[in-house]
């Protein structure tokens, strides 16, 4: 084969975890356009030097690839440099996922895909004990490992493969193994995300487990535990990849703060879910009320309060009602509450649902901030990228208007650290969560 010699070098460069700095500055480099590949316009290409690491299907210039399309491509900008190797996906919009600056091949590919989650899981381990048995272990892009999300919850390792370059021969093996070797992980199951899928146009995947240790049972259902709570786990059922753990140390600090402004009378978790936000302010407070929209998170929730009891000092109630009309009923019937959490749904999963996004976290901060009594903790919560912190906060500034309240900001918080922020790729900064004191 014609590129062997190319494939082998880089492959070499691969087993490093980075490329080694480039002895001829791009620009210098007279290259002719890959024989197979895709050119990216000007604008995709700049963004990509600028560290980015998506092409939109818009910025395709053209593609040289043979059908079907093969998982990975090199890429190139319109002089024919190239600017590296991407995941390829021609039916999404986000049409190229980067993961080398250099050439790879498929098994170049996987090599560095196994080192890359060997130190995505190291950075993990010290976040794990006996109380936080549960976290993300890989976050897509944030991990260098676009379109791969894997979590943990106790014994059971979750992978969700959300690319279709990820589906190639091969990948499921490499990442098993990797988890395998790394974790004391009982079980591995992918668990697909239908929306997703279809953005791909991939087809519907099974409940399969990929994986089970010898002498274990095949699980798909567990109890895991987070901040010393226990919850359940079912991974055939509910959102996300089953809980939200990127609250996790908002949770913490939910409690602690509605403990040190002495609110702790009675509490409301908006949008509840399975009782995250609650059962942490079912710790300090004499009463909890969880509301959500969904029956089924609700019956979880239960089971998780019962798994708690005894280490609860609240009353705990579940509320099943929409959570716009249930507040307006209640802040018009004067119900008095002293710390309140709101963490809706993503209102905004595009740009232009912004506006409309914002009138919603207003509506709710503004019920929310009537029914709060002087002194009592607010929480509340944006989980979209598109809505900035200044979007967030201006509508809750203006919610604290209109309720003729003052709201004193004691905290902004974003996800836990095993969901990080990498700056260079904003898009990776998704949850907000402002800590205030209502006057
Ligand atoms: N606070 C939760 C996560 C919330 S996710 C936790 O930490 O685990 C958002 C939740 O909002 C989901 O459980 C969803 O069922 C619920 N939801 C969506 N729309 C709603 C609505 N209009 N009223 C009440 N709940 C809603």
């Amino acid at each position: 084969m014609k590129n062997d010699r190319k494939e082998e070098k880089s492959r070499k460069t691969a087993r490093g975890d980075r490329p080694g700095p480039r002895t001829v500055p791009p620009q210098q480099v007279k290259a002719a356009p890959p024989a197979t590949g895709i050119v990216v316009s000007r604008r995709a290409a700049d963004r990509l030097r600028q560290g980015h690491v998506w092409v939109y299907a818009s910025d395709v210039e053209g593609a040289n690839v043979p059908d079907p399309p093969p998982p990975l491509v090199p890429v190139a900008d319109s002089r024919g440099l190239l600017l590296g190797t991407a995941l390829y996906s021609p039916a999404s919009q986000i049409a190229l996922r980067m993961v080398s600056r250099d050439a790879l091949n498929h098994d170049a590919w996987l090599d560095l895909l196994a080192v890359r989650l060997r130190a995505a899981i190291a950075r993990r381990k010290p976040l794990l004990d006996k109380d936080n048995d549960s976290c993300r272990l890989c976050f897509s892009e944030a991990d260098e490992l676009p379109g791969l999300v894997i979590d943990q919850y106790g014994p059971l390792a979750i992978v969700q493969r959300l690319a279709r370059g990820l589906l190639a021969p091969g990948t499921s093996e490499a990442i098993v193994a990797v988890l395998r070797n790394e974790l004391a992980a009982k079980t591995i199951v992918e668990r697909p995300d239908p929306r997703i899928r279809e953005l791909e146009s991939l087809p519907p995947a099974g409940n399969e487990p990929l994986w089970t240790a010898k002498g274990s049972k095949p699980r798909t259902q567990t109890k895991f535990h987070i901040n010393g709570l226990t919850f359940h786990y079912n991974a055939e059922a509910g959102q996300k990849t089953g809980a939200f753990l990127d609250q996790r140390l908002n949770y913490a600090a939910a409690r602690d703060w509605a403990l040190r402004l002495g609110a702790t009378n009675r509490a409301l978790d908006v949008c509840c879910y399975q009782g995250g936000f609650a059962l942490h302010l079912a710790q300090v407070c004499r009463s909890v009320t969880g509301i959500d929209s969904s029956h089924a998170s609700l019956e979880v929730a239960e089971q998780n309060l019962t798994a708690n009891g005894p280490r609860l000092t609240a009353q705990v109630d579940w509320v099943e009602a929409d959570a716009f009309a249930i507040l307006r009923d209640w802040a018009d019937a004067g119900q008095k509450f002293d710390t309140i959490v709101l963490d809706p749904p993503a209102f905004a999963k595009s740009k232009r649902a912004v506006e409309g996004a914002l009138r919603g976290y207003k509506e709710l901060n503004l019920r929310a901030l009537k029914m709060l009594t002087p002194g009592g903790l607010l929480v509340t919560c944006s989980c979209s990228h598109h809505v900035g912190w200044a979007d967030l906060e201006g509508a809750v500034a203006s919610a604290a208007a209109d309720a003729g309240r003052r709201v004193r900001l004691l905290e902004r918080r974003g996800a836990s650290p095993d969901h990080p922020v990498i700056l260079n790729l904003p898009e990776t900064e998704y949850l907000k969560c402002l800590v205030l004191e209502a006057e």
